[in-house]
Order: structure tokens, then sequence, then C-alpha cells
């Protein structure tokens, strides 16, 4: 059986619900619906009691949701709020946890009307659960982040003379080649002054030689993302920026030495965020310092100063650490690697090396011979 199934049963026993609804229609796909059940069709309905489990769907997936969802009861083609009231009738299910955040108030509204049941929202409780990873699910993205790694590694040679949108191709044509579904989020490039943009879409902007490189970038196995970012020299950059960098490289030291069990993650942004503070950038970092990465490129636990985001960090959590500063007009450097939180500390799932490089000089240097 699955464990995120067993972990989310035991859950509504300990709120004292007698079951929950997760849904999914077509144009909300839900990584909550995957990861309790498997199942990856484009729309679908759970209903979990503390002991059955039932997954509603339509005909396009009925030979799929029987192969994904082996710990579900399949049910095809019924009306999802008659099948949820049936349910509910037959189980003696009185208590019914659901997705306030999620579920359209026009669906809610039905359901509410016609299913006889006290209501309580689940208050992200799958998303709770879903921050303290497997050791399978932890494989997954350790598998993306590997072959994320070596595409990176195989295209960054020729960034020199290409466009932003050429490099994010050829990245993911790498990436596709050695094994990944999909890209685990739109890459970012952003050379030169675009640095300056945090999530710059790649243009038509030539890549040239002695500037800076940002790409952020990550691949996806059997729905699991990694996510990393390097900034890169293409020759030889201005001082200001080597003095980024280097203080951007130790801020981002100091969040990953921040990480272990116990610790908040409000501390782990502190490590990184009072650094670069100190050194007179505190204003050129306003992002938070890291987030969880699993089924959603961006889920909890966040790390910055919001304290309603606070988590405390438990093993089997995964998080991104990812300072940067950001100077318009001039450029923008941001390291980023994706850990996961070990007894003693953390474990770095991402492979590229975050020491300074600049491929200009070797590139450069090759031409020349
Ligand atoms: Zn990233
Ligand atoms: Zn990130």
């Amino acid at each position: 059986m699955r464990s995120s199934l067993i972990r989310f049963q035991k859950a509504l026993r300990n709120q004292g619900l007698s079951g929950a609804v997760v849904a999914a229609p077509e144009a909300l796909s839900s990584t909550n619906l995957r990861y309790l059940s498997g199942f990856t069709g484009s729309s679908g309905y759970l209903v979990v009691s503390p002991e059955k489990a039932w997954i509603l769907t339509d005909f396009r997936y009925t030979e799929q949701a029987k192969a994904e969802c082996s710990d579900f009861e399949v049910v095809i083609g019924k009306s999802v709020v008659e099948t949820i009231a049936l349910i509910c009738r037959e189980q003696r299910i009185d208590v019914l946890g659901w997705e306030a955040d999620k579920v359209p108030y026009e669906t809610w509204q039905e359901w509410n009307d016609t299913i006889p049941v006290v209501w309580r929202p689940l208050n992200r409780l799958i998303e709770t659960l879903r921050m303290v990873k497997s050791d399978n699910e932890i494989n997954k993205i350790r598998e993306a982040a590997r072959i994320a790694g070596e595409s990176l590694m195989e295209v960054l040679p020729s960034l020199i003379g290409r466009r932003e949108v050429d490099v994010a191709l050829d990245l993911e044509i790498a990436m596709r080649r050695r094994g990944a579904e999909s890209l685990g989020f739109p890459t970012i490039v952003g050379a030169g002054e675009r640095g300056a943009l945090p999530h710059a879409h790649p243009t038509e902007r030539v890549i040239g030689p002695g500037e800076l490189v940002t790409i952020d970038f990550g691949a996806q196995v059997d729905g699991y993302k990694s996510d990393e970012t390097i900034t890169i020299a293409t020759g030889a950059i201005p001082a200001r920026l080597r003095e980024i960098w280097d203080i951007v490289a130790e801020a981002q030291q100091r969040g990953i030495g921040a990480i272990k069990p116990g610790v908040s993650t409000r501390d782990v942004d502190s490590a990184a965020r009072e650094f670069i503070a100190g050194r007179g950038y505190g204003e050129y970092f306003g992002h938070g310092t890291g987030h969880g990465v699993g089924l959603d490129i961006h889920e909890s636990p966040f790390a910055s100063q919001d304290s309603g985001q606070q988590r405390t960090l438990e093993v089997g959590m995964t998080i991104t650490v990812e300072p940067g500063i950001y100077i318009p007009g001039l450029g923008g450097v941001r390291l980023e690697d994706t850990l996961v939180v070990t007894e003693d500390g953390s474990e770095r799932l991402t492979i590229v090396p975050k020491y300074f490089q600049n491929i200009g000089v070797v590139h450069w240097s090759q031409k020349s011979e």
C-alpha cells in the first residue's frame, strides 16, 4: 500500500475526520491527488476514509486508473457529487475534510447543497504530509537533479554567441535525451544586465563574452522535480560583479550550513540574508532563501522571514538554498542547490559545483589554439 495514503488515513483518524475528498477537475490538475493515489490522468476525485479509498474519474482513464491506483476502488463515469454522497452514506462518513483553498466556489456550493456532512477544511494537511519525503521520492528528485546537472555541463561550453532561447532549448533536449519526462519548470536564462531579473524568461539576446549568465533549470522524473541555479562568467567581468558572486556563494554556504533537523526555516533564511545584508547588499536580495521541492517546484517548507511560512526542519524534507543579488542595469547572481535534510545536516541532491567558473577563458583559449 502507498505510504502516502497510509499516512493520510492515519492523519484523518487523528483529526477526527471520517473522510476526506480531494478534487482535481480538468482545469485544476492536482499534485495532492497524484501524491495520495499515484494517478497521472488529467481529471479525477478521491474519497478517502480511514479504512478505504475511492478514485472517481472518466472513461478515458478506466485502464490507467486501475493500473496506477491499486489501493483505490475505481469508479468510472458516475456523477461526482452523487457518488461522493453515496459513499458518505454507505460508509457513515459524517465529518468530511476538503481542500478549501483549492475547490472552486461553485463546486463547493453544489457539494454543500447535496452531500449531508459536516465540512471541515483540511488546512493544507496533504501539503504538510508531503513535506517529509520517502526514500523513494528522494531518489526520484536525485535522479532528476543528476539528469539536469549532466545536461547543463553538456551545454555550458557552447554558451558564447548563442541566444538565451537557444541555450534553454539545448538544455531541454539534453535533459529529455537523458530520460527526463519533461522540464521541472520553464528554464530561466538571463545574461548580462538581464541577470538582474530574478525570473528572466529566455529571450533572443545573444550571450557575449565577458558577462555573467544565470541559468535556473530542473528536470522531472516520475512527477518529481529538481531545482538548481548557476551563475557563470563568459570571460573577464567587472570587479563589482565578481564581488557580488563571492558574497552570494558565501551566503549560500551559510544557508546550507544552517540546515539540520530541529532548525526553523526562518533561521536558514537568516543565515544567508544576514551575510548579504552585512556586506551592504540587503536591499538587492528581495526573495526568500529557499523552498521545498517535490511534485511541485515550489512547495512547503519555505525559508523566508515570513512567520506564517515558518516550519521546523525534519529528516527527509527537501529544501533549496538560493540567495541572490540583483542590481538593475548591471546584472545579478543567484546560486541554488536542492538539499535533503539528514540526521546530521543535509545532503546536496543537485550536482553542479558552485565554485566560480569562467567558461570564457576555456572557450577563447581553445579558439586561439
Ligand atoms: Zn530554481
Ligand atoms: Zn528554487
